[in-house]
């Protein structure tokens, strides 16, 4: 990033910021996007509000996310706010316009992106949510706007969940929001009202089965990632689809149960990358279609923030010195070193070339998938040697951008056969005509690795310990 005169500055307000993973996104957006333009986390405190929001307008912030607990407070000093964040009362963006900020909610859009990236319908569906806190009232928004059927709203404290629900029902009887199917007598009941709240304890009432619950409660959160506001397997037999809010941990003692109860789960970790990449096109009028080819990179950086993971992974071709490198990477970092092959053979009692001639490629390459899913779970400040089919399936790709930050060591065809030549270990080298092979699988496979890895170090001639040199400083590791 270089800032200079022209840097234009967009930012987040909220009381504590501290933990904030937002730089990340809209950083990484500009850096990718090549706009001059920094993202700072701002310290507000309930009492700075007013006073931020004329500082922020007379320095010439461009824009500004807002967190706890001022999504609602803020709207007092905006000079405009968009429909829906009016009708759902609470603002995560600010556009500067003329004259002051004009708000928008694009949790709400972000959840629903998410939800939508997942192949997630919920027309007509009976949707649970549980929680009716903030981030409550843009659940149940989204879901009359998806068209779901009935939806109840359950809370510890009943008030909130009936006024969430009042607010919610009135919007769909005065049919304000164009967008909002029209609820039939089956969908609402008495009186038409979509929207039923209840307390919580009582989630055994709810008469429906397949149900998509949208967990919307501080409970599951980490450090006390081991709780759900409900924990009756019961209850998670009747589970379709779980998504929670909650990101941190990965898996949410609520997503565990409801895979427990033969459902799909789902973390709110999307839809933080979408109300962020939301509120970046609102900002830069960069149209969001071009903004969402980037997610899966911006959604891996979040990956590794939330999960501090610090993992260097290296790929390439066989022979290109993805173990011989990893190894010595490791010990200059005192980082631990897995080499993925050699965990498959451990695991499978088996060698790879036994694999591929008992079992076949394809059968392999799924271990592979296996392995990283396995691996993801616990590795942290880890090298990674990987197979040099590896990134071949864009699954295994993808996974591997998550576990961490990912190389491609590029070694030319007369290298790797100067390397190799004589090598009977290698399945796929066993031909007439090694350099021939070589350079065949090369062709079929560059292209892959270069779209797969974040980096490229070129290891023709280079001495090992330069090569580490290059990936320390490339990825800015410390040794
Ligand atoms: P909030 O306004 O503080 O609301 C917290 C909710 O949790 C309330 O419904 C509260 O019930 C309930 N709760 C707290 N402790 C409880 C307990 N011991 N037993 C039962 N219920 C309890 O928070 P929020 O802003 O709505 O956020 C809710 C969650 O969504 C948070 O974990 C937040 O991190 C997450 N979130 C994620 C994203 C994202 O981008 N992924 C965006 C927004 C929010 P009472 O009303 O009875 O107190």
């Amino acid at each position: 990033m270089h800032i200079n005169g022209k840097t234009k500055t967009i930012g987040l307000i909220g009381c504590p910021v501290e933990h904030t993973l937002s730089p990340v996104i809209h950083n990484s957006l500009s850096s990718i996007f090549a706009q001059n333009m920094v993202y700072l986390p701002f310290h507000v405190e309930e009492t700075q509000v007013e006073d931020a929001m004329k500082g922020a307008y007379g320095l010439g912030i461009l824009g500004l996310n807002v967190t706890v607990p001022h999504k609602q407070h803020v709207m007092e000093y905006l000079v405009e706010t968009d429909g829906a964040a009016r009708a759902i009362g609470a603002v995560n963006t600010l556009v500067r316009t003329a004259g002051g900020y004009k708000g928008y909610n694009t949790d709400m859009e972000g959840l629903r992106h998410a939800v939508l990236s997942e192949g997630i319908s919920l027309r007509d569906k009976t949707v649970v949510v549980l929680g009716a806190g903030g981030a409550s009232k843009a659940v149940v928004y989204m879901c009359l706007l998806e068209g779901a059927g009935r939806i109840y709203l359950l809370n510890r404290t009943l008030s909130k969940a009936e006024e969430i629900a009042g607010d919610m029902n009135a919007l769909v009887r005065d049919g304000l929001q164009a967008g909002f199917k029209a609820y039939r007598e089956a969908d609402t009941g008495e009186g038409g009202s979509p929207v039923v709240p209840m307390l919580i304890h009582d989630y055994a009432e709810i008469p429906e089965e397949n149900l998509y619950v949208f967990q919307a409660t501080s409970i599951g959160l980490a450090p006390n990632g081991d709780k759900a506001v409900i924990e009756d397997a019961a209850f998670y037999q009747k589970v379709a689809v779980g998504y929670d809010l909650v990101y941190n941990p990965a898996e949410t003692k609520f997503m565990s149960l409801v895979k427990q109860g033969g459902g799909r789960a789902y973390n709110g970790l999307k839809m933080l990358l979408y109300q962020g990449v939301l509120a970046y096109s609102y900002w830069t009028g960069i149209p969001f279609s071009r903004l969402e080819t980037v997610c899966d990179r911006i959604y891996a950086e979040l990956f590794h923030g939330v999960h501090d993971l610090h993992n260097v992974i290296l790929m390439g071709f066989m022979g290109s010195g993805k173990s011989t490198v990893g190894r010595a990477l490791a010990k200059r970092l005192k980082y631990a070193f897995v080499d993925t092959d050699a965990y498959i053979e451990a695991k499978e009692s088996m060698s790879v070339a036994d694999i591929f001639s008992e079992r076949g490629e394809r059968c392999f390459r799924q271990m592979e998938t296996d392995a990283i899913r396995e691996l993801l779970k616990e590795n942290r400040h880890t090298v990674f040697a990987t197979g040099g089919g590896m990134p071949l399936r864009k699954e295994n790709a993808d996974l591997l951008n998550l576990l961490g930050e990912t190389v491609y060591l590029q070694a030319s065809a007369g290298e790797v056969y100067e390397r190799l030549k004589g090598d009977t270990k290698r399945p796929l080298l066993q031909s007439e005509n090694p350099m021939e092979r070589i350079v065949e699988l090369m062709g079929e496979r560059q292209m892959l690795y270069e779209a797969a890895a974040d980096y490229h170090i070129c290891v023709d001639a280079k001495a090992v310990d330069v090569i580490v040199d290059e990936i320390i400083y490339k990825l800015d590791l410390e040794s």
